[in-house]
């Protein structure tokens, strides 16, 4: 399942990210861009904006978009999952940045990337293919299960 979001939803794209869903985000997109885009990649698209989700295009192409009713990250999360029947679990594979894949790094290839402590501590290291930003499963996935527990109670 792949997203875009509308420019109010720079964070639900980062938790979308997280849970390694295909998710594009672009800052200052027009509507008209947004829509071709949703349409060109077959993205569903998500938004706050009542007249964007309305517009005639959306239904004469067809395209799939959810209108979320709240600012809040944990509501609008909620939503998703109710309208599309999926469960946000954290798993990352998808650089949070940038989107793109992460690719495992071979411990010893990065001994000079990371402080030395995070490299005695840590065994799996992966890096995104875009902007090369290093993920390590302890600090990074710790980081990110709490801000999932804290805020999605009973979650993972
Ligand atoms: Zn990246």
């Amino acid at each position: 399942m792949k997203f875009i979001c509308d420019f109010m939803l720079g964070n639900l794209s980062k938790y979308l990210r997280m849970c390694n869903f295909d998710t594009i985000f672009i800052k200052n997109i027009e509507d008209d861009e947004l829509i071709k885009r949703a349409f060109d990649t077959n993205r569903i698209l998500l938004t706050r904006d009542r007249r964007l989700s309305e517009r005639r295009i959306i239904k004469e192409k067809n395209i799939k978009t959810n209108l979320l009713k709240s600012n809040c990250v944990e509501e609008q999360i909620k939503q998703i999952e109710d309208i599309l029947k999926i469960t946000f679990n954290l798993d990352l594979k998808r650089c949070i940045r940038c989107n793109e894949p992460l690719y495992a790094l071979d411990k010893e290839k990065i001994k000079d990337l990371v402080p030395s402590y995070i490299y005695k501590m840590n065994n799996t290291f992966l890096q995104c293919s875009c902007c090369k930003k290093i993920y390590w499963k302890g600090t990074h996935v710790d980081k990110m299960r709490n801000f999932f527990n804290s805020h999605l109670s009973g979650r993972i």
